[in-house]
């Protein structure tokens, strides 16, 4: 048995704006942590963050899976 961990597709992760619901990344479908994006939380909305999805601030909540799924497809089906 060799101790090899299988290579995950790092795309989403945990506890960064990445990871957040708020997260509006330019980008949904090849979005990594490099990632820019604009950041919707109603407080920090009116602020125009340009922000990355590396970044993480105390109003993280957790997307989740159905809303990133919800952005790929609207994306996707912008790219035609
Ligand atoms: S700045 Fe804060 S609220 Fe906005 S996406 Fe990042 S973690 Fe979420």
């Amino acid at each position: 048995m060799s101790d090899h961990v299988p290579n995950k597709f790092v795309s989403w992760q945990y506890e960064n704006c990445l990871a957040c619901k708020w997260f509006r990344p330019a980008d949904p479908i090849n979005a990594d942590l490099f990632e820019r994006g604009a950041c919707v939380e109603p407080s920090l909305k009116k602020f125009n963050l340009v922000i990355s999805g590396r970044d993480w601030c105390n109003k993280y909540e957790e997307i989740e899976q159905k809303q990133i799924d919800k952005m790929q497809e609207k994306a996707m089906a912008k790219e035609g």
